[in-house]
């Protein structure tokens, strides 16, 4: 029985380039590639994408791989650049096909499948990138895109007469309309909305990840996870801060936090959680708490006791709420004047009339939140 593998999204137009070739008698696995950047697929409640739903109701297999740190070093170091944002498709694209050209040797697959369209992605669907996409994997003749594959030269599985050239589709461009009139065809009424997915291609992410690169080669996955989560602060070269802008994002920090990490709070009222990774200086922290203040519900009080947690050590400090000269200097945003430009890491006043207390006792109350 022919066999293909094919790179599997779970979106609309891979699907239906799975069961253009399944119509056919084809038995096809599915691969799904998962990074650091794309949807969480394991939250259902952050991502739409279930890559088993199709699956289920037209009976093909798929296989979940993560890409890891070979997919972290594309982004950091595509040969062929990135596109608008951080998205490195070609090499993204030529990553998935080298992974799924090693799975096509173990099961003994005859050819991969993709669902790309012909002109709807300006950077990796052009007609004379798939060929170089095809060569650089080294899979020259090998990629059948059943979508648009009768304006594509002929590949190798349709010269042997694996798969009908005839019952494949000429669709190209961004027009979703011919994709939706064959998914009613096959039945197809549930699938993502297009787009999404991939936060390479998000400008706001992708300026907080440049960001991050300028400031550290090697992120650690947990820098990255946190790209994703809370409002970002960039104190010194070597510190940042993140605070939780409502309840899960907050329960996300806590969970990526490393033991090394400080975690800020205000007690006793609605808080963010605060973290501050790398150079856990005092005026860091400091100004940490003066964010954590800001972002409470106690921010118009004058001064506000805040939690600080680092392992099993617990200290209290009162500041003042950061106000927004502060944030607008420290906040990793576009617009934002570079932190590094204005004398990052040096302790504004507002910093340096915090008083630290070291245990419960030397506060009125106390509730620890944190634990
Ligand atoms: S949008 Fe993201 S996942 Fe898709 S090809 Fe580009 S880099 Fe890869």
């Amino acid at each position: 029985m022919t066999k293909a593998i094919a790179l599997y999204s779970g979106g609309l137009d891979s699907t239906l380039a799975i069961l253009t070739v399944m119509k056919q008698g084809i038995d096809v696995t599915a691969i799904t590639f998962l990074n650091h950047f794309g949807c969480d697929i394991s939250d259902r409640s952050s991502c739409s994408k279930d890559p088993f739903a199709a699956s289920v109701k037209f009976g093909f297999k798929v296989k979940l791989s993560h890409l890891s740190d070979k997919f972290l070093e594309i982004v950091k170091n595509p040969k062929h650049g990135h596109g608008r944002n951080m998205n490195p498709c070609i090499d993204c694209r030529i990553l998935m096909l080298k992974e799924a050209k090693e799975f096509m040797g173990l099961t003994g697959a005859d050819f991969i499948i993709t669902g790309e369209v012909l002109g709807q992605r300006p950077m990796s669907q052009r007609k004379n990138c798939f060929p170089m996409i095809d060569k650089a994997a080294g899979l020259k003749g090998s990629v059948l895109r059943p979508l648009s594959a009768k304006f594509l030269p002929m590949t190798v599985p349709e010269e042997k007469g694996l798969v009908d050239r005839e019952q494949m589709y000429d669709f190209t461009g961004r027009s979703r309309k011919p994709q939706m009139a064959l998914a009613q065809e096959f039945g197809l009424t549930e699938y993502p909305a297009p787009a999404g997915g991939c936060l390479l291609t998000e400008p706001i992410y992708a300026y907080k990840l440049k960001e991050l690169l300028e400031h550290d080669r090697d992120p650690s996955y947990t820098d990255i996870n946190l790209l994703r989560l809370g409002r970002h602060f960039r104190f010194s070269s070597g510190c940042k801060i993140i605070v939780g802008r409502k309840q899960d994002e907050n329960d996300a920090i806590k969970s990526v936090a490393d033991r090394g990490d400080c975690l800020l709070r205000v007690d006793g009222v609605g808080s963010p959680l605060v973290i501050v990774r790398g150079a856990l200086t005092d005026e860091a922290v400091s100004f940490a708490a003066s964010l954590c203040a800001r972002y409470s519900d106690a921010k118009n009080l004058p001064e506000i006791t805040v939690t600080v947690a680092r392992g099993d050590e617990r200290s209290y400090l009162k500041v003042r709420p950061a106000d927004n000269e502060l944030i607008e200097l420290y906040r990793i945003e576009k617009k934002a004047v570079s932190a590094s430009n204005v004398g990052v890491g040096a302790a504004p006043d507002v910093l340096r009339s915090r008083v630290l207390l070291k245990s419960p006792s030397d506060m009125d109350s106390h509730t620890d939140a944190m634990s």
